[in-house]
């Protein structure tokens, strides 16, 4: 039978916006000695803005967003809706075809019968489109037209402000390895860790990759140690299911991530982890 200890844990974690879907997670939050972010959605807004748009000679700044921004018509990433919202004007659907979405590479689309490919480096490389790497901090977002190069649109995203509490606090609790994991550039993850004082980070991701950074800590740490895993996007729903415990940031977090979730933090706060493990360890002495 489960102690009732257990019980006032939950109780006390849900009250702060945490939901426990297990009393075996709240026990296993003791043992956590590793925890692995995603970076887009969980440390950052996700809420990401224009900073700038660079035409290929044959366009217009204008002419590149049009096409970025019917490209991004269908998709619900971050990077879509910040494209979408800089174009500010209403897409008609009918001038789109074969639309497809390429998870980690980014959009594949015929707009008004023209080729147009949005998404990163990675997207590029598989049409073999040549283009000279930009020098700016930022997401990326690299456009072709009918497999010729377009120009590229940077966007960027913020840290939350909770983000650095969240990461020092783990510290205090002597977390031993603090990892970030994102399919964003190496530049984009670097800063990011930096800023956060993050130990490792781990860019240029596909979800798979995900899994696999997750698989070779699990074999490199004792059975004893737990790892945290803490995402919010769909994308993110295997590697939830393979962590130890798997935490979804439900404040704007898609669904999928909700119910593959061991936990649930409510806001958009990631130092809630670090309120989870104290909870945990607070009913770990009530309750032995
Ligand atoms: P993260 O791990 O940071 O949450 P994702 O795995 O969702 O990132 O996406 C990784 C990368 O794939 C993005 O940084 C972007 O370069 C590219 N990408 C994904 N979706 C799109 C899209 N709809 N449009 C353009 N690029 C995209
Ligand atoms: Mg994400």
């Amino acid at each position: 039978s489960i102690p009732l200890g257990f019980f006032g844990g939950i109780g006390a974690a849900s009250k702060t916006g945490i939901l426990i879907k297990g009393s075996n997670y709240l026990e296993a939050l003791n043992d956590v000695k590793y925890v692995v972010f995603d970076k887009t959605g969980t440390l950052t807004k996700g809420a990401f803005k224009v900073t700038s748009i660079n035409p290929a000679a044959e366009y217009s700044e204008d002419e590149l967003l049009e096409y970025a921004a019917f490209a991004e018509l269908h998709s619900t990433h971050p990077i879509a809706e910040s494209i979408r919202v800089a174009y500010g004007k209403e897409i008609s659907e009918d001038q789109l075809e074969g639309y497809n979405e390429i998870s980690g590479h980014g959009i594949e689309v015929k707009v008004q019968g023209k080729e147009v490919l949005a998404g990163n480096v990675k997207l590029m490389n598989k049409y073999e489109i040549s283009f000279e790497t930009p020098n700016e901090a930022g997401t990326v977002i690299h456009v072709a037209i009918e497999k010729k190069y377009a120009g590229y649109i940077v966007i960027s995203d913020e840290i939350k402000d909770d983000s650095a509490k969240a990461v020092r606090s783990l510290k205090e609790l002597g977390i031993k390895k603090i990892v970030m994991l994102t399919g964003d550039a190496k530049v984009v993850g670097d800063s990011v860790g930096k800023q956060l004082g993050i130990d490792e980070v781990y860019a240029e991701l596909l979800p798979q990759h995900k899994v696999e950074e997750i698989e070779k800590l699990m074999q490199s740490k004792s059975a004893k140690e737990k790892i945290i895993f803490v995402g919010d996007g769909i994308n993110d729903t295997p590697v939830l299911a393979r962590a130890d415990v798997g935490i979804a940031m439900g404040g704007l977090g898609s669904d999928a991530a909700i119910e593959a979730a061991d936990i649930v933090i409510m806001t958009d706060e990631p130092s809630k982890i670090s309120s989870a493990i104290r909870i945990a360890k607070r009913t770990r002495r009530i309750v032995w």
